[in-house]
């Protein structure tokens, strides 16, 4: 049963500070509304518009729509690690805010910094490559990273950095509520799994996780940076890729429940005890 598998996958993270904060907001800097937001449709701005009113938009859709932009201006203003000294900006992420399909890679690199979008070099081409097999266009999914800054010389990311960032990373999967998180390469994929195995053995094999309060497959795949230079590689990603509108035609998980039940309230034993049993 789904719900069951999801409780183990969340009873099996690795219990962090910022991973115990997840479903949570963090606590933010103020706003920069001065700073673009990356977000592929306009700011809603408090302007009347003149002639006849557009069609209106659903609910839902509209109120995710300013809780992500409001988001993404507050996440432009952050100082919560060392990487904030040395970026041109925030690369917050990309899309459609409320896509089905998210994909999470590693870090900003050099364009990413200056342009201020995820994934617009070789590797970004080639994602968009495989999501034209797939029928898809960028702007409908959502796109970001782990870490939301580039490190200095595209080094990977460190563990206080990626802690630091995770909060962010929780919220944009509470805000866009994608029904299939992608991740790509063995960042991304750990963060979200909380577990340290490699993406070699894993890619290709989706399983359910919680992410603060939402219910979501996790579908883990290559880094397309790595597949850029390993035909072999490419051959993988390309074959795991062509899963995932079958993924994404599956039933949605089922939202978890507001109240915790009782088996998914952590032990307060210690967790060695667990491998007794
Ligand atoms: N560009 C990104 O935005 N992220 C990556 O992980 C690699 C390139």
């Amino acid at each position: 049963m789904v719900v069951a598998a999801v409780r183990v996958a969340a009873a099996d993270r690795a219990p962090s500070p910022a991973t115990a904060a997840a479903g949570q907001s963090p606590a933010l800097p103020p706003p920069d509304a001065a700073v673009g937001t990356g977000l592929s449709r306009p700011v809603r701005l408090s302007t009347v518009p003149s002639g006849p009113a557009p069609p209106a938009a659903p609910e839902d859709a509209r109120t995710q729509l300013t809780e992500l932009e409001a988001f993404a201006r507050q996440v432009a203003g952050c100082t919560r690690c060392r990487l904030h000294e040395g970026r041109t900006q925030v690369v917050f992420g990309n899309g459609d805010p409320d896509a089905d399909l998210m994909f999470v890679g590693e870090a900003p690199g050099f364009h990413e910094d200056k342009q201020g979008v995820p994934f617009v070099g070789q590797a970004g081409k080639l994602l968009d490559k495989l999501l034209a097999g797939i029928g898809l266009e960028r702007s409908q999914v959502f796109v970001c990273n782990v870490l939301k800054c580039r490190p200095p010389g595209n080094r990977d990311p460190v563990p206080d950095e990626k802690e630091a960032c995770e909060p962010y990373l929780f919220r944009q999967v509470e805000l866009i509520r994608p029904k299939v998180i992608a991740t790509l390469g063995n960042h991304a994929t750990k963060q979200l799994n909380g577990k340290e195995i490699g993406i070699t053995r894993i890619h290709g094999q989706e399983q359910p996780i919680v992410v603060g309060s939402m219910s979501v497959l996790l579908y883990p795949l290559y880094h397309p940076a790595a597949a850029l230079y390993t035909p072999a590689m490419l051959k993988v990603l390309e074959a795991d890729f062509a899963r995932l509108p079958e993924l994404l035609g599956r039933p949605a998980a089922a939202p978890e429940p507001a109240a915790p039940l009782l088996e998914a309230i952590p032990s307060a034993e210690p967790t060695v005890q667990l491998g007794l049993f």
